[in-house]
């Protein structure tokens, strides 16, 4: 019964805790946040669309767990403050949060426009920040409290990707920086670096570069050691760890998940 499963993962460590996933409307958010229930914390679904918000939030309902959905752009100061007053009535207060939602606008530098540029440092690093600012002082006061930023491969560098690259690479500065700033109070703040993942974003790749999508994963999977593409759990697995009450010594690291060691 899905009731006493809720009760069950609710005994569970971390249990109760409430979490933020941002871009958990799908792909390795949507991952994220059904892992982060089962793991018997309440889950807060934020994305742009509420619609898919909606369909993640339902889902970890259906398997018996706590959430709500939020429809917000995580780049609007006043949209995020707004939103996390909302989850903090509805859920209670945060102490995990997990900084996912991210966009892709790919070109080569001397074709990248500024829209394309502000867009992808936008939504990566100031969305983080935003979040990570409105959250924070929940964890603080709760003396506890874990971050999870999204960087990736690229952050090493990615032809086509300076603006996502950039962004990536900035997120692991960020993650550092909290660690050292909120350690104090509890708080540990870690970086996930996927490389390869099966999503929606990657295919929006493999269709720019005029590619089938089982091409691509041929062409890519030549430099995977594991010898296939990430799955979103393959993440979500990640984040757990890092969310977990075990894990509360290991703050200010970047784990590539990318089936295989990177240069
Ligand atoms: P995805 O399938 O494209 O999902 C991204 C989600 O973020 C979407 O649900 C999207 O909402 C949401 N989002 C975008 N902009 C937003 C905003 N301003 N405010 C709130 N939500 C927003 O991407 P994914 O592959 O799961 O990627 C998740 C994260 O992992 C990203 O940070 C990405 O950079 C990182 N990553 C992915 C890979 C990979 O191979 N897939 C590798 C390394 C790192 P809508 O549905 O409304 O567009």
């Amino acid at each position: 019964m899905p009731q006493s499963h809720h009760r069950e993962s609710h005994d569970r460590e971390p249990r109760g805790r409430v979490a933020v996933v941002t871009g958990a409307g799908r792909g390795i958010g949507a991952a994220t946040a059904r892992r982060l229930a089962r793991d018997g914390l309440a889950v807060a679904v934020v994305d742009l669309d509420a619609g898919e918000a909606r369909r993640t939030a339902d889902a970890i309902t259906a398997d018996g767990g706590r959430a709500t959905a939020l429809g917000a752009d995580v780049t609007d100061a006043e949209l995020v403050e707004a939103a996390v007053a909302r989850i903090t009535g509805e859920l209670g207060a945060p102490t995990v949060l997990v900084n996912n939602a991210g966009i892709i606008r790919d070109d080569l530098l001397f074709r990248m426009s500024e829209a394309d540029w502000d867009a992808v440092v936008g939504v990566h690093l100031k969305g983080a920040f935003l979040m990570t600012r409105a959250v924070q002082k929940h964890m603080v006061e709760a003396g506890f409290g874990r971050i999870v930023n999204l960087s990736s491969t690229s952050a090493l560098g990615n032809r086509g990707q300076a603006n996502y690259a950039a962004a990536k690479a900035g997120v692991q500065g960020f993650t550092k920086t909290l660690a050292i700033e909120l350690g104090r109070f509890g708080v540990t703040a870690n970086a996930v670096a996927p490389g390869l993942v099966a999503t929606d974003m990657t295919r929006a790749t493999a269709r720019r570069l005029g590619m089938s999508w089982d091409d691509f994963v041929a062409r890519s999977v030549e430099d995977i050691p594991v010898g296939r593409p990430g799955a979103p759990e393959d993440i979500a697995n990640a984040v757990s760890f890092f969310v977990g009450e075990a894990a509360g010594y290991v703050s200010g690291q970047v784990l590539y998940v990318a089936g295989g060691p990177t240069v």
